[in-house]
């Protein structure tokens, strides 16, 4: 019929991962059809992840930057809030980005349909569009559809007060108390845009840790500052019980630093983490296995147990990060256009968009200590850095892990502002091969934040000792 399409590709999901494999897969002379629920393309990473959480996060960059400068002699007063603009400005952002995605998919002749699609069978999907059903016959497809926000089962998860990251970027009111439930990434940035813009911010996390898994001497600079900006942040307590009341979100606590008595709160931010799509959309129909958690299982070639059927991004696997997700995309849609493509990072790194900002890839010391991996570190505190100190944020460190043997890099970690910018260097190091000398002979330009990984280097190496 009218509303039967016939494709080689279909992509089931325009996040990172299907945007990506989408456009990747056309450039490689595929026919390619692009399912998506949402009028707007760019899945959660553009519309309510990555894109729009760092936009906020730079405006609260400024003001906590404009407040800290009063030691130069400069004072701005009181910041002056304009939360519609504030809104207006962080969407038009994210429209920018997914209105050009649109053109990107008619450039290259992609088939964008609108709805919610099921497989029928391996090769068959069919799509639930506002016009109507449309069924997509194809020969290869690839599974992109992403993962959502966990709900915790007996909160009451329909209470507009109860809210995930969506619902906090969405930037409605800023509350005056506002708990978040949750201290990994999603929670701490989040509770960061808050707090600059008035709340008060509480934050309960179950481990004894913020950004649990990350190095503990990473997240300690991070967890003073924000000690500072924070009303409390309650480490080894949980949340047992929410109560739906008139005046707000009656919070009960166990655990180590849980309060005595209950608290009231205008809003609860729930980011405990994120649950994979899989089972949402007939995968078993088609025969692909999906386990019981919803993630679905690929191999190198991000080939499920299917063999016309592939997946990547947040539902193959963790870290469910978008750069991982249009790495795997690209092997994906090569894949299928008959190249030999891999799925074979030795690091994916992440990013704590936090104030100061929290990097790490490779080895851990916390991995490497689990496993009993020999290392050598090397930290260089930012205080000797005369960069840092120009920005006044000297709480900065610098720190790298060697083979000590070969003096290979295995891994590095920054805290400090711009961290998510300067790990790429060393991700490429340790892609390359690289060894202490390698990065220390490495001329990096003065004065720079950058230079510390330089330093570092230096200091594995002997030829900085000493140094404060
Ligand atoms: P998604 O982006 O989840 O996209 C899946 C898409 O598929 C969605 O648009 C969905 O509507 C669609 N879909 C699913 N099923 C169907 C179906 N059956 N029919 C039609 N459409 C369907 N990652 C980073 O790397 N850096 C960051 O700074 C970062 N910040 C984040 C901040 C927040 C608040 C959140 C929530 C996430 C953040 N992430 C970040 C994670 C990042 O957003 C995800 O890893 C990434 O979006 C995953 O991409 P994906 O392509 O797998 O799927």
């Amino acid at each position: 019929g009218a509303l039967d399409i016939q494709t080689e590709v279909v992509v089931l999901g325009a996040g990172p991962g299907g945007y990506t494999a989408a456009f990747r897969a056309a450039d490689l002379g595929k026919k390619v059809v692009l399912i998506e629920k949402h009028s707007n393309l760019g899945g959660v990473c553009l519309n309510v992840g990555c894109i729009p959480s760092k936009a906020l996060l730079h405006s609260a960059a400024i003001i906590n930057e404009a407040a800290e400068i009063e030691h130069m002699g400069i004072s701005f007063g009181k910041p002056k809030i304009d939360l519609d603009k504030m809104r207006a400005g962080k969407d038009k952002v994210v429209s920018k980005l997914t209105q050009g995605l649109a053109a990107l998919a008619k450039q290259r002749k992609v088939e964008v349909v609108n709805g919610w699609g099921q497989f029928e069978g391996p090769n068959k999907i069919t799509v639930d569009t506002p016009e109507g059903k449309v069924t997509v016959s194809f020969e290869n497809a690839i599974i992109a559809c992403g993962s959502r926000p966990v709900a915790i089962p007996g909160f009451p998860n329909d209470d507009p007060r109860l809210i995930n990251s969506t619902g906090a970027l969405a930037l409605e009111d800023i509350p005056k108390k506002m708990l978040v439930v949750g201290g990994g990434i999603i929670g701490l940035e989040m509770g960061t845009v808050y707090a600059t813009l008035g709340s008060q911010i509480d934050v309960v996390e179950l481990q004894s840790s913020l950004i649990p898994g990350c190095d503990t001497d990473l997240v300690r600079p991070l967890q003073k500052r924000l000690k500072d900006q924070f009303n409390a942040i309650m480490l080894d307590t949980k949340v047992t019980e929410i109560k739906a009341q008139k005046g707000g979100l009656k919070v009960t606590f166990e655990g180590k630093n849980a309060p005595d008595k209950s608290v009231v709160y205008d809003k609860v931010l729930v980011a405990v983490g994120r649950v994979p799509n899989g089972k949402l959309v007939g995968a078993d129909l088609a025969g692909v296995n999906v386990d019981e958690r919803g993630f679905i299982q690929v191999d190198q070639h991000m080939r499920t147990n299917v063999p016309n059927i592939f997946a990547i991004g947040d539902v193959v696997g963790n870290p469910m990060l978008a750069h991982k997700a249009t790495h795997e995309a690209k092997v994906a849609a090569e894949v299928i256009a008959g190249h030999h493509a891999l799925f074979d990072p030795l690091t994916i790194p992440s990013v704590a968009y936090t104030n100061p900002e929290v990097a790490w890839m490779g080895l851990t010391e916390t991995e490497a200590k689990e496993k009993g991996i020999a290392y050598e570190k090397a930290a260089f505190p930012w205080a000797a850095s005369g960069r840092a100190l120009g920005i006044g944020r000297e709480e900065g460190l610098t720190k790298l892990l060697f083979d000590p043997e070969t003096k290979r890099i295995l891994g590095a970690g920054i805290v400090g502002v711009n961290a998510g910018e300067l790990i790429g260097e060393t991700v490429l190091a340790l892609e390359m091969g690289a060894d202490a000398e390698d990065i220390g002979l490495t001329i990096h330009p003065h004065p720079t934040l950058n230079e510390t990984i330089c330093f570092a280097a230096e200091m594995a190496e002997g030829s900085i000792t000493d140094l404060m």
